[in-house]
């Protein structure tokens, strides 16, 4: 029997997660297997999850359920590929583990990831295993953009002052006046909106709709 050609196996898993609305952030190989971040960004996704079964029928965490639904039904177990989801109950931080294994990922000064191309507009869905190499890949230079962005904008956007290079992100001040001022969400946070990266994918207005009342209903007394 002939042995799978990894390369058409990378080329196939990665055609079914972007039909799904998923984005490959990256992707390396060393030794004997591939790394791959898998995340989400802009209308593909939000058109997706919005219209599939998990989101129609009302389950809970809908997102989460779509995700692992469809990613688990890309890979084949049998051969050893598998996922580690974000919201795994023993899940590692993806904020250190991908900065750490991705060269296209970097821990932001706002404190979420960010990316070359989609900036802080994107999410982490899964941490994708599998036990082959693919050589194509070339490793691109590391990524590092808040070390060099002398303004820093997005530290000086928020009306409440909840981000500021002295202290951790103030959520309570932020949840606070979006009670009484929800348009600063409504195109998603005016933070990150200032961060020169990525700004063609800001959240569609439906899917800033949708995470700015989760945020919000988190913090009703
Ligand atoms: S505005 Fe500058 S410091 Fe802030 S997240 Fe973007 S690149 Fe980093
Ligand atoms: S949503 Fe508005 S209040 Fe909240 S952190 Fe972003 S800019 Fe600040």
């Amino acid at each position: 029997m002939r042995a799978p050609d990894p390369t058409h196996r990378f080329d196939t898993l990665k055609q079914g997660l972007e039909a799904a609305g998923f984005v490959i952030l990256d992707a390396i190989s060393a030794g004997k297997r591939t790394d791959i971040a898998v995340g989400s960004a802009g209308d593909a996704f939000w058109n997706a999850v919005s219209t599939a079964r998990e989101w129609v029928e009302g389950y809970e965490d809908p997102i989460d359920r779509y995700t692992a639904r469809v990613i688990n039904s890309l890979l084949i177990a049998e051969q050893g590929e598998e996922a580690i989801y974000p919201f795994d109950a023993d899940a590692p931080n993806f904020v250190r583990l991908w900065p750490a294994t991705f060269p296209k990922l970097a821990p932001s000064q706002l404190g979420p990831m960010i990316h070359p191309e989609y900036g802080l507009w994107m999410a982490a869905r899964a941490h994708v295993i599998l036990p082959q190499a693919f050589f194509k890949f070339e490793q691109s230079p590391k990524f590092s953009p808040c070390e060099s962005c002398e303004a820093k904008p997005c530290l000086h956007a928020c009306p409440v002052g909840a981000f500021s290079a002295s202290k951790p992100y103030d959520y309570l001040a932020c949840a606070a006046h979006l009670k009484t001022n929800p348009a600063c969400f409504s195109g998603g946070c005016d933070a990150r909106g200032a961060c020169p990266y990525g700004q063609s994918w800001q959240l569609p207005k439906d899917q800033a709709k949708y995470h700015q009342s989760r945020f919000r209903t988190a913090f009703d007394d």
